[in-house]
């Protein structure tokens, strides 16, 4: 007899949703539903990955693991808790929560205290990668978990997405790592951004700029992806929203609020990706480069 799959029930289905599910459906071993706010997307996504598409969260209330992909901690707790913060999906006891959202991991938190009380268990694994990455299963997960036989269940079906799986300590410390990473990240692409403008004022050609950081200790994921893949040419289509960045660096900078140290350069990059969002509004964050060359 061959073991029973795991039924696993996944929410939001965009840049990154969609093709993270569809793993878990190629990989065989689970029975997969999925969910997204958006009724096309969940048709598509399901008709394409041949899972089964639910009509509201609430349907997935027979799943053992329970995955959200959305985008921030605000929209995850909203769809998981009502006000009173009792559970919107009814699952069995024990059932595991699985947020892989960049999300803020004070919220993720409370967001687990709550869903504690109503008996389940949430482990945080956010991942780093674009779409590109997340299409081939190739993504860097950090798994955050107070309970070890949480964390158990979820592996498999994280494996699903990427092996790449770094356990880094207890619950929030998976989204704790991640903001920290994009604002590391952030900050080459706004001292990047800032140096490119200043070499084409001053004669230089941007694309020789790129060229010559990326053969020079300039470099970075910016220099030899973001800037040459999609800012010299004006695509603008690295799939990662400026809303969703900005975002990701505030968090870095209240867990450095919380962490009780100063954070000057946390602070200057939180207010060039405000300037370009308010300018921009949900746009591709490498358009920002456009709007400060602008300036
Ligand atoms: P996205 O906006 O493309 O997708 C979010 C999806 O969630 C949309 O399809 C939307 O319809 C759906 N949704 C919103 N509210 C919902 C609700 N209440 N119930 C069900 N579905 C709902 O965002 P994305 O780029 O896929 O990012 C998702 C998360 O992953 C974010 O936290 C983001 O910061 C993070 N992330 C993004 C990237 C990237 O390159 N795009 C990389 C790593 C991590």
């Amino acid at each position: 007899m061959t073991a029973p799959d795991v039924r696993v029930g996944f929410i939001g289905l965009g840049t990154m949703g969609a093709p993270m599910a569809t793993n878990i459906a190629k990989r065989g071993g689970f029975d997969l539903s999925v969910y997204d706010i958006d009724e096309r997307v969940t048709r598509d996504v399901a008709e394409a990955a041949g899972a089964r598409g639910a009509g509201s969260a609430a349907e997935l209330a027979d799943r053992d693991v329970i995955v959200t992909m959305l985008p921030t901690s605000a929209v995850v707790a909203e769809a998981l808790l009502d006000p009173r913060g009792r559970s919107r999906i009814p699952a069995a006891q024990g059932a595991v929560f699985v947020d892989m959202s960049s999300s803020d991991p004070v919220e993720t938190r409370a967001t687990g205290a709550a869903l504690e009380g109503n008996g389940y268990r949430l482990v945080d694994a956010p991942v780093s990668g674009a779409r590109t990455r997340a299409e081939s299963g190739t993504l860097t997960i950090m798994l955050g978990a107070d309970d070890e036989a949480a964390a158990a269940t979820a592996i498999p079906v994280i494996e699903a997405m990427s092996e790449r799986i770094f356990r880094t300590g207890g619950l929030g410390t998976g989204h704790a790592m991640k903001a920290l990473n994009n604002f590391a990240a952030a900050t080459s692409f706004v001292a990047t951004a800032e140096a490119l403008v200043a070499a084409r004022r001053f004669g230089l050609d941007p694309a020789v700029a790129v060229e010559i950081m990326n053969t020079s200790t300039g470099q970075s994921f910016n220099t030899l992806k973001v800037f040459p893949d999609h800012v010299i040419g004006g695509q603008y289509a690295t799939g990662f929203a400026l809303p969703l960045l900005t975002k990701d660096v505030r968090i870095a900078q209240s867990l450095e609020a919380a962490t009780g140290h100063d954070s000057p350069v946390c602070d200057a990059v939180v207010q060039a990706l405000e300037a370009a969002l308010d300018a921009l509004g949900n746009v591709d964050h490498s358009r920002a480069y456009e709007f400060w060359d602008r300036r």
